[in-house]
């Protein structure tokens, strides 16, 4: 009975670490290798470095004085999370904290497990970690903070959101998971020399699934404080024998991830025979030491999943590396440091930080309801996320007719609104230190089922007010996001854009991952015989400065949706992205079209399945990082598809009529003669003479003539005749 147990609780331990097999732990090699691709003189540096530790560690070998200081090290969380499972609750990161320090005062009892050659050489590094209780503008703070982003996903530097002054705190970012500079690892750090060079991304990210686990981020902070893999720094266990400059850690090839399996614990491969000679003051040999012949698989620098300790040597080097000018670590323990970062404070008791988030519904397929109609039968969902302290309760209250205007749950809470428009919601989270409230008036939006129009339906996007029932969303509340702008526009000077483009030097913060909607308001299509296209006139380029120099790809990607059941499900329709989308070419500048023929016609078709009596589109952008800004005008829906080049070389006559039927106006799409002169009249039904003009314009040039609703002064059919060098042509359209 006894032995079964043990079985049991074996079989356990070994499916808990199955999940975590397909990991190489950490990835710190790999950057500081490409680091050094970017600053070839990282490698003197780290060698002059390495010597500089050399003689320290000489020097402090030889002391007769041991060295018993305590140092204490303020630290910060920094959760980069979209509210899910790496959003790691307060108490599970007091508990990893508190651990991180019990392995660094060597009190983990698995020392215990130490094979017997190595027990001599287990060290005590010394160190306790403290949560700062004061952030860098003084203020009080328990040492985490908190940020919603898209790159918690797919995670590298440019996630490192927010980073406190990296001399005055040990900076440790948790994310979800890792992009490609990464892949497969749990985390990764900068050692001091890499930090040097790019000090802004100095400090640890981790796994949110590691961030309590076991030695993770103890492992990091031990390349944080100059220590390499035991088998130096390829990041290739298993492979050749190396070694990581500190004596009493034998030469070893290190152990891939894997169990605390005899060939690992007892491995002697490399080590067989290994000792070091000293040599004394006067260069005579001094003493010889004959080392453990089994390599130190327990390490916490090494991939086994027994790492139980740190060996005195690297011990040594670790306390070198916190004690000198390097990346600034030396002053991370000083007093004044340590006043300054709070450190050695108890941790405060302050109220909580009420937060909320809209969580994915159970009848969406949507990632997460934004957009609903009035009185769906789909609910929106909110979820509390207030944190900093236990909350004793919260209040919520919601606008537009909720079916719970107010609530005091603690966890999720389904809503419907028969009011149509933003919501605005606002939470309440109390506790024993005291409240917090969040109120948010963009968060969700309750569209109107009636409808706008069908066929024939145009939107020039005149003003920002013409367009309040087309919601736009910028999710992540960044400078990547949909705007209506002025200054440039077909047969105006207004449209809207999305801003992808972006100048700034920014080192945290890649778009890719982002994306934002524009949603439409509820249009009637049934009733409807023939082919119905959504048209519009896009204009947008791409950048290859900035961040990216001489970069050959065009990242963005633009998308449009419908939907058919009042936003709780969205069917892609079509879109168009790399090239296609930045058709204007490369700017350096933040791009702006100028002229008419900037413009790029798009049409989709809608198809018939999608011709109901209330029928949704969203545009949703996706930006890449080497966008510039895209920009839309003369959204419409019409039996044709829009262009202008292309009307004109599939029409046999010599000027279109766009759109047709009309309803705010329309367009006269032509090809100017010799003299570049156009006279057009529009004559009523009965030939009365409504409208007459005369332009010039470019000769033998493709132009848009905007005709404003005025022209035309009731609804019916009127005749439009254009006159090019002296040629007249007539067509009809339908105004309605
Ligand atoms: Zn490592």
């Amino acid at each position: 009975m006894f032995n079964k147990f043990i079985l049991l609780v074996v079989a356990i331990v070994c499916l808990a670490h199955a999940g975590y097999a397909q990991y190489k732990p950490c990835s710190t090699d790999e950057h500081y290798w490409q680091l050094l691709e970017k600053y070839p003189q990282l490698a003197d540096y780290q060698k002059q470095f390495d010597e500089q530790t050399e003689r320290v560690i000489a020097e402090r070998t030889s002391s007769t004085t041991p060295d018993t200081t305590t140092y204490d090290i303020p630290i910060v969380i920094h959760i980069i999370h979209d509210y899910g499972v790496e959003d790691l609750a307060d108490t599970v990161l007091y508990d990893a904290a508190a651990y991180w320090t019990v392995v660094y005062m060597k009190q983990n009892a698995d020392t215990s497990g130490v094979i017997t050659p190595f027990v001599p050489y287990i060290g005590k590094p010394n160190m306790r970690l403290h949560l700062a209780t004061k952030d860098p503008n003084g203020k009080p703070t328990k040492g985490i903070v908190r940020f919603q982003s898209y790159l918690t996903e797919a995670a590298d530097d440019g996630a490192k959101f927010g980073q406190w002054p990296p001399n005055e705190y040990v900076n440790i970012w948790v994310i979800n998971t890792f992009g490609a500079s990464a892949t497969g690892a749990a985390a990764y750090a900068y050692i001091p020399a890499s930090a040097v060079f790019e000090p802004y991304y100095d400090g640890i990210i981790c796994l949110s699934s590691y961030a309590n686990y076991a030695k993770t981020v103890p492992h990091e902070m031990g390349h944080v404080l100059n220590l390499y893999h035991p088998w130096g720094s390829t990041n290739s266990p298993d492979v050749a024998c190396g070694d990581d400059q500190v004596d009493d850690t034998p030469p070893t090839k290190g152990h891939n991830p894997s169990g605390c399996l005899p060939v690992a614990l007892y491995d002697t491969a490399c080590a067989t025979g290994y000792m070091k000679t000293y040599m004394s003051s006067d260069g005579t040999m001094d003493s010889v030491v004959n080392y453990p012949d089994t390599t130190n698989a327990q390490n916490i620098m090494d991939y086994t999943y027994c790492q139980e300790m740190f060996t005195k040597g690297q011990v040594v080097r670790m306390r070198t590396a916190l004690t000198s000018a390097t990346a600034g670590r030396n002053n991370l323990i000083t007093a004044s440091n340590l006043a300054l970062t709070g450190a050695l404070a108890p941790m405060p008791d302050l109220p909580p930080i009420a937060d909320f988030t809209v969580n994915k519904c159970n009848t969406c397929s949507d990632l997460r309801s934004y957009f609903l109609i009035a009185n769906s039968t789909s609910s929106f969902t909110f979820r509390n996320a207030s944190w900093n302290d236990t909350v004793s309760d919260v209040l919520w209250t919601f606008s537009n007719g909720a079916t719970s205007p107010t609530s005091t749950t603690m966890g999720i809470i389904g809503n419907h609104f028969s009011t149509p428009g933003w919501v605005t919601v606002s939470l309440v989270a109390n506790s024993n230190a005291g409240s917090d409230t969040l109120t948010n008036t963009h968060t969700v939006y309750v569209a109107d089922t009636a409808t706008v129009g069908g066929l024939g339906y145009t939107q020039s996007f005149t003003s920002d007010s013409a367009i309040a029932n087309w919601p736009m969303f910028n999710f992540y509340n960044n400078q990547f996001k949909w705007e209506f702008y002025t200054g440039a526009g077909i047969g105006d000077n207004s449209c809207l854009r999305y801003r992808s483009f972006d100048s700034s030097q920014r080192y945290t913060g890649s778009a890719v991952g982002d994306h934002d909607d524009i949603y439409t308001p509820a249009f009637n299509l049934s009733n409807t015989t023939g082919n119905i296209y959504l048209n519009f006139y896009t204009s947008g380029a791409y950048t290859h400065t900035g961040l990216y120099p001489g970069s050959t790809y065009v990242n963005d990607s633009f998308e449009i949706d419908v939907s058919i059941t009042g936003g709780s499900i969205w069917t892609k329709i079509g879109g168009f992205g790399g090239a296609s989308l930045a058709d204007k070419g490369n700017y350096g500048v933040e791009y702006v079209p100028t002229s008419i023929t900037a413009w790029k016609p798009r049409s989709f078709t809608i198809p018939a399945v999608y011709h109901t009596a209330n029928t949704f589109f969203r545009f949703r952008y996706h930006p890449g990082n080497t966008g510039n800004d895209l920009y839309i005008d003369n959204f419409s829906l019409d039996a044709f598809p829009a262009g202008i080049n292309e009307v004109l070389a599939s029409s046999t006559s010599s000027f279109n009529i766009f759109p047709n039927p009309a309803t705010n106006g329309f367009n006269l799409i032509f090809k100017t003669g010799n003299d570049g002169t156009i006279s057009y009249s529009i004559k009523d039904l009965t030939g009365k003479v409504v409208y007459e003009n005369k332009k010039v314009f470019a000769s033998n040039s493709v132009q848009q003539e905007s005709v404003s609703r005025d022209a035309t002064p009731a609804a019916g059919m009127y005749f439009v005749t254009l006159t090019i060098d002296g040629v007249n042509t007539t067509q009809k359209v339908v105004v309605y």
